[in-house]
């Protein structure tokens, strides 16, 4: 049974701990703050995330500027990428959804600073409004990408800062030219075709973070099924498996959204799984501070009960919960 503590934390994670609300003596489970590593702030309204039991978030591809500025509300906690950096009239170029604000177009290899269009320019810009990761955006089903030089100077210039690259990579071969190039991670788990076992454990290896978002291809099967296929694979290799849902791509629940907790669930990442890939602070090194994720209610007693239950969440101060353990 769930409600000894022993068994909720095999189900949850060594940091699930049953508790109640100080205030309203409301009983439930306490889990550490959840983060969405994939989201655009400039399409949802960041301060109900909260209330939907998100902590955290990760803005990846977003007006560098509107994103500096933007008034510090303390949760949700955010880091952003600031804009694409994308070749010249590449993805996501002229979509409604992306203003000539979020993206930049690089059409120089260049890694010395302040070159028109050159690749240092475009990450040293993003860095100076506070970036703490670099977006790239290589989608050869939408337009031209950038080269392998290109990309390479990319990484190079943001690794000298510190920052690491995450690629949205769509289209055959496409996660094979990020791979190359050095890059963190995937922005969304590969859905335009089976990466192979070989990239799996390779992409594992490298410590690289693969952002979920497999709920987004509701309506196409095939790249479902392919993001499904190649997330489990890497979870299964040992790779580092990050929450996120795009948020603001589509209509979607602002706050956990069970879809894709359930497809993450189906492809493997479930129980401790599941709770770390939502409760991992990437990119920063400590979770959001002075906050739990808290689920009301009954704890569930099975994994297969853990994505419904977590519809429940909500992100609560720290100090408002009293432990029921001891
Ligand atoms: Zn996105």
């Amino acid at each position: 049974m769930a409600h000894d503590p022993h068994a909720l934390r095999a189900l949850l994670g060594e940091d699930a701990e049953l508790c109640h609300r100080a205030i309203t003596g409301e009983h439930g489970v306490s889990l550490p703050p959840f983060t969405d590593h994939h989201v655009h702030l400039h399409l949802f309204d960041e301060t109900r995330l909260a209330a939907g039991g998100i902590a955290g978030a990760v803005d990846l591809g977003g007006d560098p500027v509107a994103l500096a500025r933007r008034e510090n509300h303390g949760i949700p906690r955010v880091a952003y990428a600031g804009a694409f950096l994308t070749a010249p009239g590449g993805y996501p170029v002229g979509r409604s959804w992306a203003p000539g604000e979020i993206t930049r177009e690089i059409s120089d290899p260049s890694a010395h600073p302040g070159v028109p269009g050159g690749a240092a320019t475009a990450v040293d810009e993003q860095a100076s409004f506070g970036a703490s990761v670099i977006k790239v955006a290589l989608n050869s089903t939408a337009g031209p990408v950038l080269d392998s030089e290109t990309l390479s100077a990319v990484v190079a210039v943001a690794r000298e800062r510190g920052l690491a690259v995450i690629a949205h990579a769509e289209g055959e071969r496409m996660p094979r030219l990020a791979f190359d190039a050095g890059v963190s991670g995937f922005a969304h788990a590969p859905f335009s075709e089976y990466v192979g076992r070989a990239f799996l454990a390779r992409s594992a290896a490298a410590g690289h973070v693969w952002i979920s978002t497999l709920a987004i291809h509701r309506g196409d099967e095939e790249a479902a099924e392919f993001a499904r296929v190649n997330l489990a694979g890497f979870a299964a290799a040992g790779g580092r498996v990050l929450y996120g849902t795009d948020l603001g791509n589509g209509e979607q629940p602002v706050g956990v959204n069970a879809d894709e907790v359930t497809a993450l669930d189906r492809a493997g990442v479930r129980g401790p799984a599941l709770i770390r890939a939502m409760s991992d602070p990437w990119p920063h090194a400590e979770p959001p501070s002075g906050v739990r994720t808290f689920v009301p209610g009954p704890p569930p007693h099975h994994a297969d009960e853990v994505a419904g239950w977590l519809r429940g969440a909500t992100v609560v101060p720290t100090e408002e919960l009293v432990h029921d353990d001891h």
